[in-house]
């Protein structure tokens, strides 16, 4: 039996788990959950949001299901899912959007998928505050080449050449691997001349390593236009950190929003999947939002398992419970208020009965 690693998380968390979990093995797939907590509750019970238990476990399951973790504005720790994601190098974050029928959108076709590079860039967490000392110093340190006011604050973007190699040829071979056409590299190199530039120069260099796959570069304002145009051009997008978490949010706004966007966290050693929305928590224990984001990440977890054929079974029967509208939840209606909106527990429980119908 498979083992994987479970931490429900906080606000949400939990109830959108919770159907992943029902959904996942109703398809048959036998596995043993191993259940822990991070977050909140970690931090009442252990004194800390993230234990070392939690990353033992994902490092011997080597695979993690995940509800969103609150990160408290002005606590000590930044947050838990950076933290995680840096602890197991998950330098890919894989979001797939796709418009299932039935989800009210202004667009007929979407079906592309976001790679963000998920260790460096803006994200690096190399800061400045204003007026400290070593801002300062580090100010004087430029002089010369770069005057820059006193009271800066100061973020360094960081792009590596090891980290691009690694997140680009991550896409061109999940491109292959899911029968893609397209791989679409986004920078701003015509500003960013060294750190997008040298983005854009290893994607122009691994692309000849891929003939078979159609390779184009876009800047990422452009970028952005086109795929509130013309989002049926675009297949596989590969970014830097910064433009991949902006990018990926619009695209989950392109195919119905947060409640119907999946995630996978992906390295050479562990992949955490999750939904790409956090704990909402003024929904927390109210049985109402969408557990689809949740239930798909379940899905992109089972084919990271090698268990194609359940994964398809699985996003076959939620994309049949959204095309007839029934067992949906208010965020899926044309009225929210729609008074015949389900809870997350009983859209969960229609897509169990659409498996078992199929
Ligand atoms: P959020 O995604 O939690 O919620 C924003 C809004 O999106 C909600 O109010 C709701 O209207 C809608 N929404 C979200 N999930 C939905 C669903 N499943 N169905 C229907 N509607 C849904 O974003 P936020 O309020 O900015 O963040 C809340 C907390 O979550 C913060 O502490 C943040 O740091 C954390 N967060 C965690 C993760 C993660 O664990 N990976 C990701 C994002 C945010």
């Amino acid at each position: 039996m498979r083992k994987v690693t479970l931490i429900p998380g906080d606000g949400i968390g939990p109830e959108v788990i919770e159907a992943a979990v029902k959904c996942i093995e109703a398809t048959g797939v036998s596995i043993e959950w191993e259940r822990i907590d991070a977050g909140e509750n970690a931090l009442k019970k252990f004194g800390t949001p993230l234990p070392d238990e939690v990353i033992d476990s994902i490092r011997k399951n080597k695979v993690a299901l995940k509800g969103p973790i609150t990160t408290p504005i002005g606590s000590g720790f930044r947050s838990v899912n950076v933290a995680l994601r840096k602890a197991l190098d998950l330098y890919a974050c894989v979001r797939p959007c796709k418009l299932y029928p039935g989800v009210r959108s202004k667009f007929r076709h979407v079906d592309l998928v976001v790679v963000r590079e998920n260790t460096e860039d803006l994200y690096s967490g190399i800061e400045f505050a204003e007026s400290r000392p070593e801002t300062g110093e580090f100010i004087d340190f430029l002089k010369g080449r770069a005057e820059i006011r006193r009271d800066s604050a100061i973020s360094l973007k960081v792009i590596s050449r090891f980290a691009s190699e690694r997140i680009i040829r991550f896409a061109f071979k999940y491109a292959l691997e899911n029968k893609r056409k397209k791989v679409t590299v986004v920078h701003k190199a015509n500003i960013m001349k060294y750190s997008d530039g040298l983005f854009l120069e290893v994607a122009r260099e691994i692309s000849k390593e891929f003939p078979n796959l159609e390779f184009e570069d876009r800047i990422v304002d452009n970028m952005c236009m086109q795929l509130v145009q013309k989002p049926e051009l675009y297949d596989v997008i590969v970014a830097p950190n910064l433009y991949g978490d902006i990018i990926s949010d619009l695209c989950a706004g392109l195919v119905g929003g947060l409640g119907m966007a999946p995630s996978a966290n992906i390295g050479d050693e562990a992949a955490i999947f999750e939904p790409t929305h956090g704990s909402a928590p003024k929904y927390a224990g109210l049985n109402k939002v969408n557990p689809t984001a949740a239930i798909l990440s379940g899905a992109l977890m089972l084919r990271h398992i090698g268990e194609n054929i359940a994964a398809q079974k699985l996003e076959n029967a939620v994309a049949s419970v959204i095309s007839k509208g029934e067992h949906v939840t208010y965020d899926l209606k044309e009225d929210p208020a729609d008074p015949t909106a389900v809870g997350t527990k009983e859209m969960a429980e229609a897509i169990i009965r659409e498996m078992r119908r199929t």
